[in-house]
């Protein structure tokens, strides 16, 4: 495997939040379907969504334009009526809601438990009293965290046919013993830039339900009848039918073979991952007022953010650490800005009695720091030489 290596800085190493690895394989795999001739959906859409499937075992999965068109397309084919409510967490980025909205459905914000970030039983359980039992529920892994998907269900009062997990950032998370994939009705994947099998843009819906699969995989591509992809190829028919109103949403062959080519680098690159995450670990140990992530009690994190917490004993509020950093040339961010504080969000739906304070806790507090396989030993101590320095506790 050849990387695409940076310039050395001599000096000060900037250490940017995130940077993009593409194996050389990938670039030779895209060189050659751009050969071919054949740039949209066709047969390495077809490999990848097997290999995919395989990966994560499940049954079934289809390839799609982001996780964001996975996540609607993935809600559309519940077949809720319109109007229905979901569950949706109030710290989640804003194209997982978006999505619900563009299904015609409602979304209606779960708080956090502000350690974790992601909804609890208890919280989950208050956003379904809330809309009178809610019709559905989207679960969010946060940053590669398992979330327990069977117990947050059950905290809804939902079977896990009403369930659509977001695993924008959980390709490689277990929960218990199982893989995110194939543990609710439909789980929606992200191939974007940053996230942790990148292709730039792309999104996969799993699944081990036939017909939800059938349903995706028209929707994606105007709602045609199936293989329509197929009428530009030798011996491909004319005809087709359309059956439902879809969406322009499919995966193009040029995306599916940079996919497939990573796949292969995926356990190698998530190895990595947990070491940059010890390291951290190590050298973070013992600052005070810094809560590290937490490690899962059982099942696999896949580490996609290394998010901190900078809390009052710290010395220093978060937003102050973020500029210091930036002065050393380390980049980080916050994940996410709850839905509730966006404008348009608000303007949607009236906060609560109470808001949403776990998300407004853990917003105040959280930071990412860079964690992504091409990171080095001394990028991470950098790193923490500059979080450790920043402390100023009283
Ligand atoms: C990135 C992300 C998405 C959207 O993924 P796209 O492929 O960019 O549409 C959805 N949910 C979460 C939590 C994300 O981080």
């Amino acid at each position: 495997m050849t990387l695409l290596e940076p310039e050395t800085l001599a000096v000060q190493r900037s250490v940017p939040f995130a940077r993009t690895l593409l194996c050389a394989e990938a670039l030779q795999a895209a060189q050659a379907v751009l050969a071919s001739g054949w740039l949209t959906t066709g047969p390495e859409v077809l490999r990848f969504e097997g290999e995919f499937a395989a990966a994560v075992g499940a049954r079934r999965a289809v390839a799609v334009s982001s996780c964001t068109a996975a996540i609607e397309l993935a809600l559309r084919a519940l077949g809720l009526p319109e109007g229905s409510s979901v569950l949706v967490s109030a710290m989640t980025f804003c194209g997982a809601a978006h999505a619900i909205r563009h299904a015609g459905l409602v979304p209606v914000l779960v708080d956090v438990e502000p350690s974790s970030g992601m909804p609890d039983e208890a919280t989950t359980a208050q956003a379904s009293a809330r809309c009178d039992g809610a019709d559905a529920m989207l679960v969010v892994h946060l940053g590669g965290a398992p979330a327990d998907v069977a117990a947050l269900a059950a905290a809804a009062g939902l079977g896990l046919d009403r369930v659509v997990e977001d695993a924008a950032h959980a390709l490689g998370t277990r929960v218990g013993d199982r893989p995110v994939g194939g543990l609710s009705r439909a789980t929606c994947f992200s191939f974007y830039a940053t996230k942790n099998l990148p292709i730039g843009e792309g999104g996969m819906v799993t699944t081990d339900d036939d017909d939800l699969a059938d349903r995706v995989a028209r929707a994606r591509l105007h709602g045609m009848s199936k293989d329509a992809w197929r009428r530009y190829l030798p011996g491909g028919g004319w005809r087709y039918d359309v059956e439902d109103a879809g969406l322009k949403a499919n995966m193009t062959d040029v995306q599916a073979s940079i996919g497939r080519a990573q796949l292969h680098h995926f356990a190698t690159w998530q190895r990595r991952r947990e070491e940059l995450v010890s390291l951290y670990d190590e050298e973070l140990h013992g600052v005070p007022g810094l809560a590290l992530p937490m490690r899962p009690e059982d099942g696999r994190h896949a580490w996609h953010l290394y998010a901190v917490r900078v809390q009052p004993a710290f010395g220093r509020h978060r937003d102050e650490v973020v500029d210091l950093l930036q002065a050393r040339g380390i980049g980080t961010s916050v994940h996410f800005i709850p839905l509730h504080r966006l404008s348009w969000f608000r303007n949607c739906a009236p906060l609560p009695v109470g808001g949403y304070p776990g998300a407004d806790l853990a917003y105040d507090q959280r930071l990412s720091l860079p964690l992504h396989p091409l990171l080095s030993e001394a990028d991470v101590r950098t790193v923490c030489d500059a979080l450790s320095a920043a402390a100023s506790p009283r």
